[in-house]
Parts: C-alpha cells; structure tokens; sequence
C-alpha cells in the first residue's frame, strides 16, 4: 500500500515545515515543535496521510527536544530504513502508509520497551480522543 502523491501534491498540500520535514527528510528544530509538551490523551497521526502512528500513552518526556515515543500504535504503522547519512549509524522511521520521514528510532529509551522514538513534531497531527476538534 503506498500513496502515489507526487512531489508537487505534497508540497500544494502541506504547510511548508511539514513538507520539509517529511518529504524532503528534514529535521525541525529541538524544543520548537507544537507537540513536544502535549500532554492530552489522544492519537498522533501521520501528517500527510493521516494514518495513527503512536497513542498518547506511549510518549514520554526524553528531554532531547523532539516530541518521543516508546512504541508506535501498531508494528506495522511505522517503516524502518538503515540511515547511514551525517556519519552516524541511525535507524530512520517513516509512516508505512505514504513513506513521510518522521524521525529516527534508538534503543536507549528508559521505559521497558529500551526503544525510543524521536519524531518531528510537524511529522504528526494530534487529535484527541474524544474526537472533538481543539
Ligand atoms: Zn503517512
């Protein structure tokens, strides 16, 4: 399953930090993103193609600036690509549905699943679980 959007469709359809971020791979500013301090109870969805990525009971305050997870809502919401780039060996998480780059995953989380997912937060677009706009 994949979304056959083209480049240009994107970037008429989304604001211009979130094209960057997901479709050009860029990575937002630490500590700036909308959705690093969101508390509420809710799904975080892809922001392109709207697919649930994490629930709110995953996230946890890492402290390195982008928005953190410990586990994705199911295994197969999230794509994994060996990120050899910046000389770094990362593994990069993208959404198995439309392939958005949302940010990287580490194993050195504190919770018991050791896994941390660091995602940008112009990656994702919350909605809370009672379904009622903000
Ligand atoms: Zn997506």
């Amino acid at each position: 399953m994949s979304d056959s959007k083209t480049d240009k469709q994107w970037q008429a359809e989304l604001d211009p930090q979130t094209y960057r971020v997901c479709r050009l791979g860029e990575t937002e500013a630490p500590f700036s993103g909308a959705l690093l301090h969101n508390r509420q109870s809710g799904y975080y969805h892809c922001a392109c193609c709207q697919s649930p990525l994490f629930y709110s009971d995953a996230k946890f305050d890492s402290g390195c600036g982008w928005p953190s997870f410990d586990r994705p809502i199911h295994k197969d919401a999230i794509r994994y690509i060996d990120d050899h780039s910046h000389g770094m060996e990362r593994i990069e998480v993208r959404c198995q549905h439309c392939d958005a780059h949302l940010g990287h995953v580490f194993d050195d989380g504190p919770t018991d699943t050791s896994t941390r997912y660091c995602v940008n937060s112009a990656a994702m677009s919350f909605q809370n679980q009672d379904n009622k706009e903000r």
